[in-house]
């Protein structure tokens, strides 16, 4: 069995021409963490993990420090047994999703390498054409209603809306972009746990005649009681996003019959393990999945596009993160379109690597066996 030899850990600074606007922050820039496994048989595993300290608790410093301890417990070990490395990162030091995520998509990567087979085909899946919505930043109504047309002309499936400044403006953002794109194409709402109860049932039973799919995120993290009378009062589905990290808060969601559905993110549930079994329990629960995503490049996008092929239940897609960069960091894997069309490869695991222009301009360090 082959054991792990080195392990680099690479920080992508990848700027945004605009900055783009949520409930939560400004973001200007992604600072992303690329973790690569190499083995004792040559092959190489990639990995990437967006740390979003407004929602995770990691920032790109902390981020970058705790990939080199996961990386001690990493060294010398057989990268194969992928359930026992993971549970070994957690067992070291808990929490740290997202860059414990970039360990989970390497391990996984270098797996499918092994098999040579495409991620998709190692997870047991189906090789398909996936739809992502495109997402607007908050701005103005008349702003957000000029690029949902634009969106929609370029022949994008579903818009998702970033809102949560106030009832009447945000109600105004809807009404801007549904008169501007007509009907057909459905919103996506997300208020990034913006509202309270009472204002979250007067605005989505004031947009309930403007073709709105879901509501994700309305109220703060922690209240999923309120969650649960939301959803029992409003004419719109609703999703969980920042409520929902891992397996255990799945199943309390479930139980709670709180949300109608989840958003898995990778840097949330520490990558594809975790999501697998968010997933399963959204399942059997009857409750639909989105696959979305912090600031990922096309690496970890990627990675997302081949277990959503492995996920029939993954029903919703939000991947457009890359749209925001200036520049894509990495090479191979999807193929993405800007009206959110992604296209997989059939490159054995899921294809994408750091550029060597990026290799070269980013901050960098390796660990080795001694
Ligand atoms: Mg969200």
């Amino acid at each position: 069995m082959p054991t792990i030899t080195k392990i680099e850990i690479i920080e992508l600074d990848i700027p945004y021409p605009h900055p783009f606007k949520i409930a939560l922050a400004v973001m200007n820039s992604a600072r992303n963490i690329v973790i690569r496994v190499h083995d004792s048989d040559g092959l190489v595993g990639v990995g990437e993990g967006c740390p979003p300290r407004f929602v995770t608790g990691e920032a790109p410093e902390t981020a970058f420090e705790a990939a080199k301890l996961y990386a001690q417990i990493l060294i010398g070990k057989n990268p194969m047994e992928i359930d026992t490395r993971l549970r070994e990162l957690e067992q070291y030091m808990l929490k740290n999703p997202a860059i414990r995520c970039a360990y989970d998509l390497a391990l996984y990567d270098l797996l499918a390498k092994h098999a040579e087979l495409p991620l998709y085909a190692l997870l047991g899946g189906e090789k398909k054409v996936i739809y992502s919505n495109r997402t607007i930043g908050i701005d103005s109504p008349d702003k957000m209603a000029a690029i949902a047309k634009q969106h929609v002309e370029n022949g994008t499936k579903a818009i998702k809306v970033k809102v949560g400044t106030g009832k009447a403006e945000d109600i105004e953002r809807i009404r801007a972009i549904r008169e501007a794109i007509g009907n057909g194409v459905p919103l996506r709402l997300d208020a990034n746990q913006a509202w309270d109860e009472i204002t979250t049932i007067n605005i989505l039973t004031a947009l309930a005649e403007y073709e709105i799919e879901v509501c994700e995120q309305p109220l703060p993290y922690w209240n999923i009681e309120g969650l649960k009378r939301v959803r029992e009062r409003s004419p719109i589905a609703i999703m969980a996003d920042e409520s929902i990290f891992d397996a255990h808060d799945a199943f309390r969601l479930a139980s709670h019959g709180a949300v109608d559905y989840f958003n898995i993110k990778l840097a949330k549930s520490a990558g594809i393990h975790g999501a697998m079994k968010i997933n399963a329990i959204g399942e059997v629960a009857g409750i639909k999945c989105m696959l979305g995503g912090m600031s990922e490049s096309l690496i970890g996008v990627g990675a997302g596009a081949h277990l959503i092929c492995a996920c029939p239940n993954i029903s919703l897609h939000d991947l457009d993160s890359p749209f925001h960069f200036t520049e894509e960091p990495s090479i191979g894997g999807v193929d993405f379109q800007p009206n959110g069309t992604v296209t997989l490869s059939d490159d054995h695991g899921h294809g994408a690597d750091v550029s060597p222009e990026w290799m070269e301009r980013s901050k960098k360090i390796v660990i080795s066996e001694k």
